[in-house]
């Protein structure tokens, strides 16, 4: 049977990290890292988003200041409380929870923080110094994916690598650290033929679609390093990932579970980028 790896506890270690590091420069007496949270509207998922993200800051003694808009507010509003954020020397990292409410763009929203403070890593500017190979903040959820291939004692070098899902949050850059990591890298989507052989000659499969137990066992070969990205909502209320994990857990040669697996990496990865933005590293 394959080792089932928790993002849950690898997550709470680097929090441990996290908090002993804050506690330091609190005993310093210097200045605590501060991520601004900002909420558009009332969307209950990101509501529910913003407020996990502010708990974990606290967890790690981090400040977190969360500013809640109204869904109506002008772009140029938005723009202007984005804008006093940079420049407040009190908010190391500040993250605008996506998708904004109809009729506001993302794109020029994102375009107006600090790259600097950009600890979500969507500023083109960041994008362009990932795939340019120079200093940036990563994507936080890739971040994640690659600490939890280190817990599983995986070096991508000379692996056989394949992404399952090309999007812009996390197939691509995924992509991308692998192939930094001197994997072999294959990135599959709607328009693979023959997905399941591709998918089954990987050392490594990341899947990431957003398809409910997709996976099954002919994508997994055997002793396959296996991460599952996935979050779907399932009709009886729980939730579960893009892979068929009681399929294929015996074939893996390990996977990561939903939940617990991916998604509180996610979080630390996005402490971590704003303990970056203050200057420290972990
Ligand atoms: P997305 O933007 O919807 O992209 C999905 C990708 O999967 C696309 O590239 C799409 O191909 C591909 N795809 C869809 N159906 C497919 C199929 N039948 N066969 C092959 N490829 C297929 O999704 P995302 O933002 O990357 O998220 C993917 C999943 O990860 C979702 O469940 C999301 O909730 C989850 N997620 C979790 C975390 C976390 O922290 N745990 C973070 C982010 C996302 P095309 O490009 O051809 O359309």
């Amino acid at each position: 049977m394959g080792t089932v790896i928790y993002g849950s506890e690898l997550s709470q270690e680097l929090r441990d990290q996290l908090r002993a590091r804050i506690d330091s420069l609190k005993e310093q007496g210097k200045r605590v890292p501060c991520l601004a949270v900002i909420l558009v509207g009332d969307n209950p998922a990101s509501i529910s988003y913003v407020r996990g993200k502010g708990k974990a800051c606290e967890s790690v003694g981090m400040k977190n200041r969360e500013i809640d808009l109204p869904a109506d507010i002008s772009m140029e509003e938005l723009k202007s409380v984005i804008q006093s954020l940079n420049e407040d020397p009190e908010v190391d990292g500040i993250l605008l929870q996506l998708p904004l409410p109809g009729g506001l763009s993302d794109t020029e929203a994102i375009l107006t923080i600090d790259p600097r403070k950009d600890v979500d890593g969507l500023h083109p500017i960041n994008i362009g110094n990932f795939y340019l190979n120079e200093p940036c903040f990563v994507p936080c959820t890739p971040m994640g994916i690659m600490e939890l291939l280190k817990r599983m004692n995986c070096d991508p070098d000379g692996k056989t690598a394949v992404v399952l899902g090309r999007s812009k949050l996390v197939g691509t850059p995924v992509a991308r650290l692998l192939q930094n990591a001197n994997a072999t890298v294959t990135v599959c989507h709607s328009h693979t033929e023959h997905l399941a052989e591709v998918c089954a000659s990987a050392d490594i499969l990341i899947a990431a679609i957003g398809k409910p137990k997709f996976v099954t066992e002919e994508f997994v070969k055997e002793g396959a390093y296996v991460i599952d990205v996935g979050v779907n909502r399932l009709e009886d209320g729980h939730l579960c990932g893009d892979t068929d994990f009681e399929a294929i857990k015996e074939k893996a040669g390990y996977i990561t579970p939903v939940p617990k697996g991916v998604g509180p990496m996610t979080i630390t990865s996005l402490l971590i980028n704003t303990l970056k933005a203050y200057g420290e590293t972990l």
